[in-house]
């Protein structure tokens, strides 16, 4: 049987492996996850962060492992893989709660392993709070605990997140005021900028 590892179990990974089931009934199929989530959606992250009672974290999770285990993919959660050996196709796996180690054969691999957050290496002066990404579910967490309605934040990159439609607004917006992309904030460019930056100067924001 043919065994198709797979790094990283968000979107590109679970995608993969359950179009592979999908057409390849046979398939022995292993994905390796170092997060204790998989198939979660970052792109719900800042409105969940904005408004967690119109949209609990729990709904930013597509699928549960569970889930995935019944439709017959393999799915090891906090499991990274540390090195892979591509001529003896192989990989070194550590889990990330005991530190054990194992080795995993494999046919076929894909490394749906996504992309990291920029950490901006500037002087932060003693005392400051941290300075904190928002990649995953665990910095969601991590950073809801932080959130006061009265308290002050400096949000460092004011891009557009991603290209669809429901996307089209700055992040710290929905952030920190629950704020929902309304059709004016769906255009893009300078024009959409210049609107979306009024609204949240409107806001009592500093752009
Ligand atoms: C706040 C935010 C908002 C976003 N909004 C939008 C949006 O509105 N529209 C849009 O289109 N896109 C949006 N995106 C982007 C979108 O979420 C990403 O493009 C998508 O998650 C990429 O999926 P991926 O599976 O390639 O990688 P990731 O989601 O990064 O998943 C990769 C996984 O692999 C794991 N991994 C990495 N290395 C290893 C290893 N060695 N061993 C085991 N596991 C490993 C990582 O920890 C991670 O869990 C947003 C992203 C963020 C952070």
């Amino acid at each position: 049987m043919t065994r198709v590892l797979i790094i990283g179990g968000i979107a590109a990974g679970m995608k993969a492996a359950a179009t592979a089931r999908r057409r390849q009934p046979d398939l022995d199929i292993l994905v390796l996850q170092d997060e204790p989530e998989v198939s979660y959606s970052a792109c719900g992250l800042p409105f969940s962060l904005g408004d967690p009672a119109a949209i609990p974290r729990a709904k930013s999770v597509a699928r549960s492992v569970e889930r995935f285990r019944t439709d017959g993919i393999d799915l090891r959660v906090r499991h990274r893989v540390e090195e892979v050996d591509l001529s003896a196709r192989r990989a070194r796996v550590r889990s990330v709660v005991s530190g054990e180690l194992s080795a995993e054969p494999f046919d076929q691999i894909l490394f749906a392993t996504g992309a990291q957050a920029i950490q901006p290496r500037m002087p932060v002066a003693e005392g400051a709070p941290p300075v904190l990404p928002l990649r995953s579910l665990a910095d969601a967490d991590r950073l809801r605990g932080l959130i006061r309605p009265d308290g002050r934040a400096v949000i460092i990159g004011g891009g557009y997140i991603g290209r669809s439609r429901r996307s089209r607004f700055v992040l710290c917006s929905s952030l920190f005021t629950g704020f929902r992309p309304c059709a004016s904030h769906r255009r893009t460019g300078a024009e959409g900028m210049r609107i979306l930056a009024s609204r949240m100067i409107a806001m009592e924001m500093r752009v």
